[in-house]
């Protein structure tokens, strides 16, 4: 029996979406703007990563332990919380819960919003180019199709040996209590999110890295202030050395070396790997398709217009990898709707400026290009310490450095790597100044308020532009 009469139903349309995330919601949206029949098809739940078991819930968590942590600290102002500080887990965990569920129902009754008959549930397999097969029940014959489908934590295989305390971020949001002690593998961004996080409400954590990495920070002197920041909070080694995993009854058992030396063993509830992130692109047939695969079965696309060869396939959001944040996964999903509708006419999409956040306290940010990218000679590095920042002082929130890079020869911002209060704030600042290609002198000549923390950000760039006129 043909792949065709084994299925119930057969559809055509002009556009498939596979998956119903920020990134395919977008292509979906775009292809029909562009008066395009399209579908959208979704294997797991309605209500997107950034709403259930990312961006959202992870900042609620955080936002439980910086109440924490702010009661904890109000001594050195005078203001005295008598008694003892109560974190009730349930409690912590059942609003995160809850608020994000609202957000997630925000998000699925946008999707039902859809026409139905342009939704098909179930997972969907490349049969050729543009023809899908969805969960054993449909066959979607297509003019073009939008690789839409996200990614999901890597799990090296050692970790394994954890059996059922093994755990990823999908598991955090889903506790209906905090356990007592969790091991953080990866101090990236979800493992410092989290483990700085659970640390603060008072789980016994442990942050363990491989290679020196502190975030996404490139620059040594930001990411090693950034970890002795960390250190004094919480136990964070970026450079662990790991000799022994195993379980042992319903413990997870870690012997490692500490950082005077001293080998230790520990037990841990849990432990949550937050090594990275891998595109969904295992069992989606691609091996049906005529498309070039790299070597971790990604179709090889156009980072630019976002189509697989000169194919009709185009593939955005975390799923091809370049930048998995959600504006660009919203970004992405529409231009390669727009494209995939436009289809064989392509257009490049204009990418804003790279602007990166990290929700540890304090913030790390990452704007324009990275330290690591930049030619050695060519820039000049403006730099702020905000341990004497005026504003920074008075709140007490007085621990970051900064670095500014500027181009030697156009005076031009080219981007700035920094560990510091409301970074998230200063990042978008630098972020406008740099898509509108800025510079320092220019940065200068905007106005600054007194007393603020961004007249950091002010001396940075007056460091910077004393560097350029030298
Ligand atoms: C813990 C955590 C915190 C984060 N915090 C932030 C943050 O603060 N800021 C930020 O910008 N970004 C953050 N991110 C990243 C952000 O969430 C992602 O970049 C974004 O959600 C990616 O969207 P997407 O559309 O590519 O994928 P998704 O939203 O994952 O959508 C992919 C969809 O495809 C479906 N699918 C997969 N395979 C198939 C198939 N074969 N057939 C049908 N359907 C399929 C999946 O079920 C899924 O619904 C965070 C991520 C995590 C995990």
């Amino acid at each position: 029996m043909s792949t065709e009469t084994a299925l119930q139903t057969t559809l055509q349309t002009d556009v498939a979406v596979i998956g119903a995330g920020t990134a395919g919601l977008a292509a979906y949206r775009a292809a029909k703007a562009a008066g395009k029949r399209a579908v959208i098809i979704e294997g797991g739940e309605y209500g997107t990563t950034c709403a259930r078991v990312g961006c959202m819930p992870s900042k609620l968590l955080i936002a439980a332990a910086e109440a924490a942590h702010e009661l904890r600290h109000t001594g050195p102002f005078g203001v005295h919380v008598d008694g003892q500080i109560r974190i009730e887990g349930r409690e912590v965990m059942d609003r995160v819960r809850r608020e994000r569920d609202r957000f997630v129902g925000f998000v699925v009754r946008g999707v039902e919003k859809i026409p139905e008959q342009d939704r098909i549930r179930g997972y969907a397999r490349f049969i050729d180019n543009t023809v899908l097969e969805v969960g054993g029940h449909t066959l979607v014959r297509a003019s073009r199709v939008v690789i839409a489908t996200g990614s999901s934590p890597a799990v090296p295989e050692p970790f394994r040996v954890f059996g059922d305390r093994l755990i990823v971020n999908d598991d955090v949001f889903a506790w209906e209590d905090l356990p007592r002690s969790v091991a953080v593998f990866g101090p990236g961004v979800i493992g410092l999110e989290l483990g700085q996080a659970l640390s603060r409400l008072g789980v016994r954590v442990r942050v363990f890295g491989v290679r020196g990495g502190v975030g996404p920070l490139t620059d040594p002197a930001i990411r090693d202030y950034a970890a002795g920041t960390f250190r004094e909070e919480f136990h964070l080694d970026p450079d662990a050395k790991v000799s022994r995993m195993q379980r042992e009854g319903d413990e997870a058992v870690i012997t490692f070396l500490d950082r005077e030396g001293n080998t230790v063993t520990e037990r841990f509830d849990y432990v949550l790997a937050a090594t990275g992130r891998t595109p969904n692109v295992r069992g989606l047939g691609l091996e049906n398709t005529g498309l070039e695969l790299d070597k971790r079965g990604v179709p090889v696309f156009d980072a630019a217009t976002l189509q697989c060869g000169s194919s009709p396939v185009f593939i955005a959001g975390d799923a091809n990898d370049v930048l998995p944040l959600l504006h660009e996964a919203a970004d992405e999903g529409k231009a390669a709707g727009e494209n995939a509708a436009s289809w064989p006419q392509v257009r490049p999409l204009a990418r804003r400026a790279p602007l990166g956040i990290v929700f540890s306290d304090p913030q790390i940010a990452m704007v324009g290009q990275r330290y690591a990218d930049l030619e050695t000679g060519s820039f000049v590095i403006g730099e702020v310490s905000f341990e004497d920042q005026g504003r920074s002082r008075v709140m007490l929130k007085n621990r970051g450095l900064m670095h500014v890079y500027a181009d030697r020869s156009s005076g031009r911002f080219l981007g700035a790597e920094w560990t510091g209060p409301r970074a998230e704030n200063i990042a978008h600042l630098l972020a406008w100044a740099y898509q509108q290609g800025l510079t320092i002198e220019a940065m200068l000549a905007m106005p600054f308020y007194h007393p603020v923390v961004e007249e950091g950000l002010r001396t940075a760039l007056r460091d910077a532009l004393a560097k350029l006129s030298a």
